[in-house]
This record gives C-alpha cells, structure tokens and sequence, in this order.
C-alpha cells in the first residue's frame, strides 16, 4: 500500500471496491493504449482499505437475472472481464440457474430473448420440460411447484476477497497508486467543478473524481449539496413526488455445511441456484411454522467463506430507510446481522427444493453475517457525471458482478462519449419518465 499521499493526481478514485478499483485498472490500461498517460496518473483513496465495503462480504453471485433490460449489456461487458483473469479474480464460470412459478413465464422469456440479443447465451425451458431440466443436473430437486428455469451460460461465481486482490493487483502493475486509510472529507469546488479533494491526510489537487465510494454514496452526494429527494417519472406513466434519493436496505446472508460434496449428477461444481416462488410459502421443517409466505433463495458452493465444506446463499434484502447506521460496516455492526427467523429459512428452503438438504437446520452456521447497501430511487445503478468533472458509479448494491462498468467508464473519461450501454443509467431518466422498477419479482433488484 502507498504511503506518501500526492500533492495533485490527474485521476482521484474514491473507494477501492470492486467499482473503483476495475475503473482504476482499465483507466490505467486506457490512457496506455492511446497515449494520454499511464496509471501513475490515478491514485484510489480508500478510508480503510481495499474490499473495506460491500465488495468485500458478497456472496459473489455473477448473474444475468434482470428484468431491467439495459442491464444484460453490462453483464456482458463484466463477464468479459471476469474471464480476462479468472484465476486471479477466482471467478469460477458454472452458469446460473433460475427457477419460478408459472407466474414468471413471460419475463423469463422477455430476460431469455435480451440476454440471447446482446450476445448473453442462455436458455429459457417451461413445464416439463424445466423440471427435466432440473433433475437431470439435481436429481433430488423437488420440482411440483416449478413452470420455468433459465439457464445463463455464462455466469458463475467469484470469491470475493480474491477478486479484491485480483483487482488491486492490476492496478499496481499498471503503477495505480493505492492508498489505504485515507478519508475523503470534503470537495473544493468552483462552481460545479472540483479542483481538489479534501482529505484527513492533506489535499489532493485534481482534474477529476470518480467516485465509488459504494453505501458511503449518500454522505458524498450531501457534500455536493445535491437534495436527498427528487421526482421520480415511470415509463408506465406513473409518478411519484419527493422520492428518497437514497434507501438504505440489508443484506441477509449465510452459510450452510453440507458433510458430502455439493456437485450435479455429472459430479461438477452446480451452476449458482436461484429460486423465486412468489406464491409458496417457507415453512421451518423443524416446527411446520410459517417463516414467509412465499420463497426467494439463492445459494452456491461456499468456497472461500467456509471454513468445512458447505453452500453459502441468501435471500431478498430488507428495506432499513433513508438512513442507516454506516459505522462499523458489514459483519462488525450489531444493527444489521442477518434476523434470527433467517437460520431457519435458508435450509428450510434448501430442504423443501432438495432432498439432500433436509435435516440440515442445525448444520445453519452460526456466526456474524450482514451488510447494507444505499439504493437508488428506482433500485437500479446509476452511472453518471454529478458534477463537471465528477463521475458516480452507484451500483444500487447490485454491483459486485458488475466489473464491467469500469471498462465503459474508462472508455467515456479517455474518448469523451458515453458507450452506448451506459446511456440507459443516466440521472436524467427520473425527471424524463424513464425511470425503471417494474417486474413480476418480490425483490427489489430488478
Ligand atoms: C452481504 C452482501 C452480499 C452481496 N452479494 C452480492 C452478490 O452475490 N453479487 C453481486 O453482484 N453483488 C452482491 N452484493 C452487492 C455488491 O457487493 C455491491 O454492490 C458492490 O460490492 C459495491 O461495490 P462498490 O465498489 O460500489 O462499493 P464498496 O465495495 O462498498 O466500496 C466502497 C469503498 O469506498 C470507501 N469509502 C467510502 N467513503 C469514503 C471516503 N469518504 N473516503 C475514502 N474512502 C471511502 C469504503 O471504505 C469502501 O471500501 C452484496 C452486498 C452485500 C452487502
């Protein structure tokens, strides 16, 4: 890690997440290849260090499962990096499966067609032919309840804090400088530029910031002055006045142990699972009590998070508001562990989708377990210059999949165009209309 901050660098990068940090390395690589200058032109400014945020506890889930179309670009654009590295980034690329009800069909048939249309392999399968599909690769998956599966080729799974090491490693072989425990604390600005970024080391003088400072958003966003509501405009026609810029919600998340290796018939590592069923409830296999009234599951093999073997997986967050608690971040916050009902649903719901997981509520691992993340109005990023010379990558905490806005980012800094794949998460969709969050989901990533 750096020692000696700079009086002035041409590129301040705040947070060294998986945003900033991609952004700082293909930055790096950009200037290089057309001549315009060399990572000894960025610094990344962390407050604690690399992966001190959200980047650092995901689950590591690379999906493609959006029903925000724009969003399978991205994807497209990640996958490539993720696979530009794999080892150093531990990306391990076994596909995602999804599973719903009838209920889903058509969106998954919309998702199968754009993901198929911007070059996202996947395949969408109905009825029976689903649940074939289903057993062939899970022979114990208890499919009555299921009408469609979409299978993504390309997606997979990353250990976080490898990709976070991956990740800062390129940037250092591009001569990024990284600095750890250095707070951004202000801006100076002249009108809507910033000449300099204020820290509690010393001021940075600067052309420009690209800021990606993850649930820490909010607190840049009120340096700036910019209002903590807006008008938010739906492409339905509806509207909704005074809607909260930032929503914080939770994260709940954790480990199950499984004693026998988690693999398909064939004897592989199972493509990441996800299972929505809008309209079947979660039952506690120990009590025969409700948990929920209706199932929302992921999980994967556990890999780095475990310390024997077993799956790591999740459910849908939980809205917290407009304001949260940031100090301690992640697992260290009492405030935001994963509720308690949580160590009954995960292998319930496992147990009620595959025989080989019933019985395994007391294999719930038992240990600290949340995060949080700052949302944005439509729960969808937003990936946009907020002042002249500073750019926001708010991933609406969808983004640890997302390596691949770095790359576009870095294309719009060096060449002065927005790529086209970028254009659809501008701020100036609210106020046009254009704003997303529909879709036949519980959940709030869209
Ligand atoms: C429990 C959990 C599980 C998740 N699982 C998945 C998943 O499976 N798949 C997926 O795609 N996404 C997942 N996500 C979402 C994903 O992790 C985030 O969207 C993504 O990591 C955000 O990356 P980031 O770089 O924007 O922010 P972060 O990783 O939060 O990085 C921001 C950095 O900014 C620094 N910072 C903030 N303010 C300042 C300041 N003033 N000065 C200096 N530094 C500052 C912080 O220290 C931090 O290191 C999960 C999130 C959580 C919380």
């Amino acid at each position: 890690m750096e020692r000696t901050l700079p009086d002035g660098a041409t590129y301040t990068v705040i947070g060294a997440g998986i945003h900033g940090l991609s952004t700082a390395w293909h930055l790096a690589m950009a200037l290089e290849r057309t001549g315009k200058g060399s990572g000894t032109d960025i610094i990344v400014l962390d407050k604690t260090g690399p992966g001190a945020g959200a980047s650092g506890i995901a689950c590591g889930c690379v999906r493609n499962l959006y029903m925000t179309e724009p969003l399978h670009a991205i994807l497209r654009h990640s996958v490539d990096v993720w696979m530009h590295d794999p080892v150093a980034f531990g990306f391990q690329q076994v596909g995602y499966v999804s599973a719903g009800e009838a209920n889903q069909a058509e969106e998954y048939d919309r998702m199968t067609a754009s993901q198929n249309a911007v070059g996202y392999p996947s395949t969408v399968y109905h009825g029976r032919e689903a649940r074939d599909f289903l057993t062939t690769l899970w022979p114990d998956f208890k499919t009555d309840r299921i009408e469609v599966v979409i299978h993504e080729h390309l997606s997979g799974y990353a250990g976080t804090l490898q990709a976070i090491a991956g990740l800062a490693e390129k940037c250092r072989q591009h001569g990024v400088r990284i600095f750890a425990g250095v707070e951004v604390t202000g801006y100076d600005r002249q009108g809507r530029r910033v000449s300099a970024v204020e820290t509690d080391h010393g001021t940075v003088r600067t052309d420009a910031v690209l800021l990606c400072a993850g649930a820490w958003m909010p607190n840049h966003w009120a340096l700036f002055d910019l209002p903590d509501t807006l008008d938010v405009g739906y492409r339905d026609g509806s509207f909704v006045a005074g809607k909260d810029m930032w929503t914080f919600w939770r994260l709940l998340e954790g480990e199950v142990y499984h004693d026998r290796a988690y693999v398909t018939a064939g004897g592989h590592n199972p493509p990441v699972l996800h299972v929505e069923l809008m309209n079947t409830p979660v039952v506690n296999e120990e009590t025969g009590q409700e948990i929920q009234d209706n199932t929302y599951v992921y999980w994967k093999n556990g890999n780095e998070r475990m310390d024997r073997p077993g799956l790591q997986g999740g459910t849908m967050p939980i809205r917290i508001g407009p304001k949260a608690a940031l100090e301690p971040y992640g697992h260290a916050n009492d405030a935001y562990q994963a509720d308690p009902w949580f160590s009954a649903y995960l292998p319930s719901a496992m147990g009620a989708l595959m025989g080989r997981f019933e019985g395994h509520m007391p294999q719930f691992r038992e240990r600290r377990n949340g995060g949080i993340g700052a949302f944005t109005p439509d729960n969808v990023p937003v990936f946009d210059w907020i002042q002249d010379n500073v750019y926001m990558i708010a991933d609406s905490n969808h983004g640890f999949k997302m390596t691949g806005v770095g790359k576009l980012v870095a294309e719009e800094m060096v060449g002065g165009e927005t790529p086209a794949d970028l254009k659809p998460f501008g701020m100036a969709r609210f106020a046009a209309g254009q704003a997303y969050g529909s879709g036949v989901t519980n959940c709030p990533w869209v």
